[in-house]
C-alpha cells in the first residue's frame, strides 16, 4: 500500500503524542480523520491544520456509540491508531470510572469499527500494565505487578482489558492488530497542568516556583522523546508480519527523578527551591523498558538523547509561556500515601 493511499483513523489525535503523530502521517501523504473528546487533549495542538484538506476533526467520545460522519461512503479507513485516553495520573484519576469504560468500552469500539472498516488496528497500551514491576528491566514476556484495587487500577487494569479484547479479536481473526506498550514519553504539545513529572518540572523550573519532588526522589523513570515514540508507532503498525505479542517502546536511558530535576534546573538556569511532597500511592519504584523485541521486529530504538528533547521540551514551554496559555493553571496532584 502506498502512503498516499492510506486513510488513518487517530483517536485521541489531539493529545501530545497523538497531534505528533497526526502531523507525521499528513507529512507522509495520508489522510487522516482525528475523534477527540478533548478531555485532556487541545484544539490549539492541531490548529495549524485548519486547512489541510487531507485531515478532519470529529469531537466525540470513543466510549458513545461512533459517530456515522465516520462512514465514509465507499471509502474505507486503512488504519486505526486508538490513541484514546486520559494518560497522566492525576487526570485518568479525575474520572477513574470514565478512564476504565475508555480503555473497554472505548477500545471494543474501535476494534468492532476496523473489523467493519478491514482496517489494522494499532492499540497504545502502557508500561502501567507492569505495574511496580518486581523485574527490572521489564520485558514485554513480564506479567506485571498491578494493585487492581488502587487508584491507578482505573488505567492499569483497563488497559491490560483493552490488551485482552484487542487480542481476542485477533486470535479470532476479526481484526489485524498491533499492540504499543509506551514507557514516559515528553516534548513540545504537553499540557502545562498534564501533572506529569516532565512537564511539571520544567514549568515551575521556568516560573522559579518551588519544585515538587514526590518522596525522596530516588524512584526511576526512563523517558522518550516525542518523536522517536511516533516513529516508533508509526513503524509498528506497518511491521509485518504483526508481532502477535505486544512490543515496548520508550527509551531505556533510566533516571531517578532527583537527576532529572538537577538536569532541569541545569539546563533553565532556574532558581527554584526543592520541595518533597508525599510520594502517591502505587507509585511504580522504577521503570525501564527492555527493547529488546522493538530492535528486532522494527529496527527501531530512541535517537533523540534526553539533553536535546529537555531542550526542545524547555524551548516549547518557554514559548508558551509567553504566548500567555494555561501556564497559570494549577496543577493537579493524585492521592498521596
Ligand atoms: N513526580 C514528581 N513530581 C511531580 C510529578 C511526578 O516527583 O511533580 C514523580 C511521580 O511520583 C513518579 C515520577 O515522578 O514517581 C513520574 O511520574 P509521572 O506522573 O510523570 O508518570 P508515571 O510514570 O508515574 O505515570
Amino acid at each position: 500500500m502506498t502512503t498516499q493511499s492510506k486513510i488513518a483513523l487517530v483517536t485521541g489525535g489531539a493529545g501530545f503524542i497523538g497531534s505528533h503523530l497526526i502531523d507525521r502521517l499528513l507529512a507522509e501523504g495520508a489522510r487522516v480523520t482525528c475523534v477527540d473528546n478533548l478531555q485532556t487533549g487541545r484544539a490549539a495542538n492541531l490548529a495549524h491544520l485548519g486547512s489541510e484538506p487531507r485531515f478532519s476533526f470529529i469531537e466525540a467520545d470513543v466510549i458513545d456509540r461512533l459517530p456515522a460522519k465516520l462512514r465514509l461512503g465507499k471509502t474505507r479507513f486503512t488504519h486505526v491508531y486508538h490513541l484514546a485516553c486520559a494518560a497522566s495520573p492525576p487526570h485518568y484519576q479525575a474520572d477513574p470510572e470514565h478512564t476504565m469504560l475508555t480503555c473497554v468500552l472505548g477500545t471494543r469500539n474501535l476494534l468492532r469499527f476496523a473489523e467493519e472498516q478491514g482496517a489494522r488496528f494499532l492499540l497504545t497500551s502502557t508500561s502501567e500494565v507492569y505495574g511496580d514491576p518486581e523485574v527490572h528491566p521489564q520485558p514485554e514476556t513480564y506479567r506485571g505487578w498491578v494493585n487492581c484495587t488502587g487508584p491507578r487500577a482505573c488505567y492499569d487494569e483497563g488497559k491490560r482489558a483493552a490488551e485482552t479484547l484487542t487480542f481476542d479479536f485477533a486470535r479470532a481473526k476479526r481484526v489485524d492488530v498491533r499492540v504499543a506498550r509506551i514507557f514516559n514519553t515528553y516534548g513540545p504539545r504537553m499540557r502545562a497542568d498534564d501533572g506529569r513529572v516532565v512537564s511539571n518540572i520544567v514549568c515551575q523550573a521556568l516560573g522559579d516556583e518551588d519544585i515538587t519532588v514526590y518522596g525522596d526522589g530516588s524512584q526511576t523513570r526512563s523517558f522518550c522523546y516525542v518523536s522517536d515514540m511516533v516513529d516508533g508507532l508509526m513503524r509498528l503498525m506497518n511491521s509485518e508480519p504483526a508481532p502477535g505479542a505486544p512490543v515496548n517502546l520508550g527509551n531505556p536511558n533510566e533516571l531517578t527523578v532527583s537527576d532529572l530535576v538537577d538536569r532541569v534546573l541545569a539546563l533553565t538556569g532556574s532558581r527554584s527551591a526543592v520541595v518533597h511532597r508525599p510520594l502517591p500511592i502505587d507509585d511504580p519504584r522504577r521503570r525501564r523498558p527492555d527493547i529488546s523485541r522493538a530492535r528486532d521486529i522494527l529496527g527501531w530504538e530512541p535517537r533523540v538523547d534526553l539533553q536535546a528533547g529537555l531542550e526542545a521540551t524547555a524551548a516549547w514551554f518557554a514559548q508558551e509561556r509567553r504566548a500567555g496559555s494555561t501556564l497559570g493553571a494549577e496543577l493537579l496532584t493524585v492521592a498521596a500515601e
